[in-house]
């Protein structure tokens, strides 16, 4: 445990404390127990001679009052009885025992000496009044058993022991012996050292535990003063060098950003102004991130580092806070003047594999090659850098896709889709390709695993809406169809296109869009609304891969899609199959109820194509008619 441990987690040392002192309650209270103990055995070992003592004598009188009928005025007029009564209480008194004395009650009940076994000089005579002190000495006529009672003193403890001498069930004198015991002051004495020693150290404990706290909060609000960067109120660099050993980098993505142009800014408006913009920038950063798990660090004047949390080699999410940060600060309006506002763009390099590196610095150049690239490329860009060692052979890496983008390496295959009625062309699908560097061309199995649900994705989608539009103003006849994906339906820039594109004549119309059928078309009522605004903006909507996923036909009438395309899966089993042929059965007498076309997919034999024309599907796609090619034939 190094102390800079215990400062960060001050609780480890506060219950380390609390701990020691629970421990030396425990003790405390188990000492207290000990003394009384003590006391206690020490207490019946003085007193066990006494007990003794005094029941023999009790036995001696009542044997010497064997004849006697009334026991007080028999004693009282038997001048040799009481005498041989009085040698036996005398022959008691020791160092110890003081007193040893025989008592009886009168009628009124006033306690009185009969017998006092004292020497002469300090003898009490017959009937001499006797104050009793504690009502203890009543038990004895009800118990009718020997009581102690006892009187602490400065350094003795005073007892009185008495014992009942009775006839015919009722008592009638009381044998009182006063004895005293010297208590055991070595041992008490030690015992208290050690009791006032433990709660000493109780009490130092935890004046300490409250002095360290209030230590702590003072380290921790100074600390923090000094971990966060005045201006900006996000981190600043002294907070990274302070906790980047407990940073695990494996855990995050690894962002450096840099705003464009901020000379100009400085320049035209002032170094003040600059100061408004760099604080809206960080207040932007922090509002996009993810409170308690990424950390945004002003790292020089006008850049800022993020470590966006990711899971292991699943960057998704993470990917997705990184565009959001990114295009909330080119869609902000920033404040300038009460009145005035800029456009402020940023360049961002990511690492996306921080962890690799051996230090945060080595991690950190990474991001920062990628920054330079990016504002190289022109800024307003977000860069990934790219390690070759990443890439396998199957799948492309994210930067693979975006180098393909940005180099104009992403293309359109077209496979025609048949209307089964005359075996012609009805339209054509458009499959995204990438051509890679080396010529192979690219299917979107293999692109799309990688940047499925991020930024890249959608970029990917407007660009094959791009080529599409273009294929369509080149060729007024043909019709085509694009596939969309189920978050490309809620996001705004790809609205934004379908919507202009629907202003001009003749494009949307011939434009079908196929979307894969997801929970997130189901669920989300915003993709819901989105596809009766496209609809209704004369789009055709395509229900992709149906009967692979979850095939909930209400749904296809609340959305009111116009075809269904059955997923090859399906199709390709449907000869030999019986359940498959059922599913797709099922499916084509909906859809006819519904008003919906269907087309297969995968149709790729003689014998399907058959069957499906049997069940009276519209539509074919499939090897048997058609390949997708570069080009319209
Ligand atoms: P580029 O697009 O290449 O990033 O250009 P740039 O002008 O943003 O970058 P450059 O590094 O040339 O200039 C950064 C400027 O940021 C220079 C410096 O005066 C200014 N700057 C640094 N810290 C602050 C600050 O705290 N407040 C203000 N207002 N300006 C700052
Ligand atoms: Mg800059
Ligand atoms: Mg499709």
């Amino acid at each position: 445990m190094s102390t800079k441990f215990i400062i960060r987690n001050p609780s480890y040392l506060i219950a380390f404390s609390l701990l020691i002192s629970i421990s030396l309650g425990i003790l405390l209270y188990g000492t207290i127990k000990l003394e009384k103990k003590f006391e206690k055995k020490m207490l019946d070992i003085s007193t066990s001679d006494v007990i003794s003592i005094s029941k023999n004598s009790s036995e001696v009188i009542t044997s010497l009052l064997k004849d006697s009928k009334d026991y007080v005025t028999d004693i009282k007029t038997n001048p040799k009885l009481y005498k041989i009564i009085e040698g036996n209480l005398s022959i008691l008194l020791t160092k110890n025992i003081k007193y040893a004395y025989l008592l009886y009650r009168d009628k009124r009940g006033v306690f009185r000496f009969l017998i006092d076994g004292a020497p002469e000089e300090d003898k009490a005579f017959v009937n001499q009044k006797f104050d009793i002190d504690s009502p203890k000495w009543l038990e004895i006529f009800t118990e009718k058993k020997p009581v102690l009672i006892k009187q602490p003193l400065l350094h003795q403890l005073s007892i009185t022991y008495l014992v009942p001498i009775i006839y015919k069930d009722n008592v009638e004198l009381i044998l009182a012996i006063d004895f005293s015991v010297e208590k055991v002051e070595d041992i008490n004495q030690i015992i208290s050292v050690i009791k006032y020693a433990i709660i000493t150290i109780i009490f130092i404990i935890i004046l300490f535990i409250i002095a360290f706290i209030i230590q702590t909060i003072k380290y921790i609000t100074v600390k923090k003063n000094a971990f966060i960067d005045k201006l900006t109120n996000v981190y600043n660099r002294n907070y990274l060098q302070e906790s980047k050993d407990f940073i695990n980098l494996t855990d995050y993505i690894l962002v450096a950003l840099d705003i464009d142009y901020f000379k100009k800014i400085n320049d035209t408006y002032g170094h003040d102004v600059g100061d408004k913009i760099l604080k809206q920038i960080a207040n932007t950063i922090q509002f996009c991130v993810r409170k308690n798990e990424d950390i945004v660090v002003r790292y020089g004047g006008e850049e800022f580092l993020a470590l966006i949390r990711t899971k292991r080699k699943n960057h998704l999410q993470a990917l997705n806070v990184l565009e959001r940060i990114f295009t909330t600060i080119q869609e902000k309006k920033f404040k300038i003047s009460s009145e005035e506002f800029i456009n402020v763009t940023v360049s961002i390099g990511v690492n996306l594999y921080p962890g690799k590196s051996r230090t945060f610095q080595d991690a950190f150049k990474l991001a920062d090659i990628a920054l330079y690239n990016a504002k190289n490329k022109g800024r307003d860009k977000i860069e990934i850098f790219s390690n070759e060692q990443d890439s396998n052979n199957f799948y492309m890496t994210i930067n693979d896709v975006k180098d393909a983008i940005e180099e104009n390496r992403v293309t359109c295959f077209y496979q025609k889709i048949i209307d089964n009625k005359n075996k012609q062309e009805s339209h054509y699908e458009a499959l995204l390709r990438i051509i890679a560097r080396n010529g192979d061309i690219i299917t979107p199995d293999k692109i799309f695993p990688v940047i499925k649900g991020t930024f890249i994705s959608r970029n990917i989608t407007k660009k094959v809406l791009e080529i599409c539009y273009g294929k369509l103003k080149e060729n007024p006849n043909v019709y085509l169809n694009v596939n969309l994906n189920p978050q490309d339906i809620i996001n705004d820039s790809i609205l934004t296109i379908l919507k202009n594109y629907a202003n001009e004549e003749n494009i949307a119309n011939r434009l079908g869009l196929e979307i894969v059928e997801s929970e997130d078309i189901i669920n989300y009522d915003g993709s819901k609304r989105n596809l009766l605004m496209l609809k209704n903006l004369g789009y055709k909507l395509y229900i992709d891969d149906f009967g692979s996923g979850y095939s909930n036909f209400i749904y296809l009438t609340e959305i009111k899609t116009d075809y269904i395309k059955i997923d090859g899966s399906i199709i390709k089993k449907i000869l030999e199959d019986k359940v498959s042929y059922l599913v797709v059965k099922s499916i084509v007498n909906f859809a006819k109820e519904a008003n919906i076309k269907v087309v297969a997919e995968y149709v790729s034999s003689q014998e399907i194509y058959e069957k499906i024309s049997e069940l009276d599907i519209e539509y074919s796609q499939g090897y048997l008619f058609h390949q997708p090619k570069k080009d319209f034939d």
